[in-house]
């Protein structure tokens, strides 16, 4: 990772060092960017991606009072690369008291080095943890794992049988012994994929753990991304897993290429030592990579600056079907609706079901209003029922689900109309 985060460094610098930041400036700043990121093995499609998004927020977004655009480059490159990595919430895997953790990953991908980590990991969180070995393949595998267990503080099961019987009696073992949590490590021996996810299918359907966490090693860099989509087809993969992401000069692309399959990266393995195990946070690691702890407190200033300029625009009348659309993409990315509601004066309170059809329809109108053109965007007037079609076709929805929208649209409007009138209202007050 030390290489990665050399040079995202020098990026930043450059953005710092450029005397002014325009069109040619940012284009200089994402070439070196677009540089580092294929250095790392993030895929072609990706960077390029990327790097668009950022030079067309950079120059359209407006640039708040008491900001740069200097800023604003930095903060859309920060969000891009969370993006990039898994976006903004870490996910969390959920166990606890009574949890079986079933560990899968081909053969030295770090599963048992992997194993003892978590062991630690739950124990300082105050649990009692076991560890099942379930790997008769490979000579020694009983003992590494066992020497692991003393040295962490864990219970131990093994024995040399066939390794679903072991796992289905560790499990009831270490119950037995008071274990909380119990971690199952497995073999990953065979060179042949279908194999192997044959076995793993298998033991998985017949365990039924709480969590099923892949382990998958980072230096092989976008490769990654495939194999964890074959696991996953498999079996239902929790948790990713990423080990050696020390010295994996690819880490990157391998972050990258498992966060775009959606499947979600709960850890990464910094060393081979038994506390070398992070809680993954894309947030937190990308302000680490640009070597800027306090990028989060920037950016969040940034954004409700941001937020605070276009609530202007709302109420000085300039509200299109355009202006809405960047506003639900806001909202959007801004992450969960009941977040973004808190911020309001008044103190909105969302059930969990409204909450979640709101953030469906958000995605879907988002979809929506990306298949409509900017002429229609600009004067939604103009769209009948045959262009709703259209719409509804390119976005994959239906023609009510366009109504709807349009309503929604011309709701917001009627209300931003009324709070301007009441503001100029008051505001003509002698
Ligand atoms: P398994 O075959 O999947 O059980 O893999 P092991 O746990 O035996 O690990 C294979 C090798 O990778 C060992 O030499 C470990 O020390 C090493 N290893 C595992 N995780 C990490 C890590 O996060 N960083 C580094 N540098 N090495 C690791
Ligand atoms: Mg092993």
């Amino acid at each position: 990772m030390e290489e990665f985060k050399k040079g995202l460094l020098k990026v930043v610098s450059l953005i710092k060092r450029e005397a002014v930041i325009d069109r040619v400036s940012v284009r200089r700043v994402l070439r070196e960017l677009e540089r580092e990121l294929l250095k790392a093995d993030v895929s072609p499609q990706l960077v390029l991606e990327l790097s668009r998004k950022i030079e067309e927020k950079t120059l359209r977004e407006q640039v708040p009072p008491g900001f740069s655009r200097r800023e604003l480059l930095l903060k859309n490159m920060y969000e891009e690369l969370v993006n990039l990595l898994g976006g903004e919430s870490r996910y969390e895997p959920k166990v606890g008291k009574g949890s079986t953790i079933l560990l899968v990953g081909l053969q030295g991908s770090g599963k048992t080095t992997t194993a003892a980590k978590l062991a630690l990991y739950y124990k300082r969180r105050g649990f009692r943890v076991g560890l099942v070995c379930a790997d008769n393949y490979r000579p020694g595998a009983l003992e590494q794992l066992k020497q692991l267990s003393e040295q962490v503080g864990a219970e131990f099961y093994g024995r040399v049988a066939p390794p679903l019987d072991v796992a289905l009696e560790g499990m009831r073992e270490l119950k037995r012994r008071g274990a909380d949590i119990v971690i199952i490590d497995t073999a990953g021996r065979h060179k042949e994929e279908a194999m192997l996810l044959h076995e793993v299918k298998e033991i998985a359907e017949k365990i039924k753990p709480t969590e099923v966490m892949l382990v998958l090693d980072a230096t092989i860099g976008k490769a990654a991304g495939p194999q964890a989509e074959a696991f996953h087809k498999a079996v239902p993969v929790g948790s990713i897993i990423l080990t050696k992401m020390d010295g994996a000069a690819r880490g990157g692309g391998a972050l990258a290429a498992v966060a775009k399959t959606g499947a979600r990266i709960a850890f990464i393995g910094v060393g081979e030592k038994v506390d070398e195990l992070e809680p993954f946070d894309p947030p937190s690691f990308v302000s680490r990579l640009l070597g800027m702890g306090d990028l989060k407190a920037l950016v969040e200033k940034l954004r409700s600056a941001q937020l605070a300029v276009s609530a202007e625009t709302i109420l000085s009348g300039r509200f299109t079907l355009l202006e809405f659309k960047h506003q639900l993409e806001e909202l959007n990315r801004m992450g969960p609706l009941r977040k973004i509601l808190e911020l309001l004066p008044g103190g909105v309170q969302l059930t969990p079901e409204l909450e979640k059809a709101g953030s469906e329809n958000l995605r879907k109108w988002i979809s929506i209003m990306n298949s409509m053109t900017r002429e229609e965007l600009a004067k939604p007037e103009i769209i009948g029922r045959s262009r709703m079609l259209r719409i509804a076709r390119g976005s994959g929805t239906t023609v009510k689900d366009v109504k709807e929208l349009l309503e929604a649209y011309r709701r917001a409007q009627k209300l931003m109309r009324q709070l301007t009138r009441s503001r100029r209202a008051r505001l003509s007050l002698p």
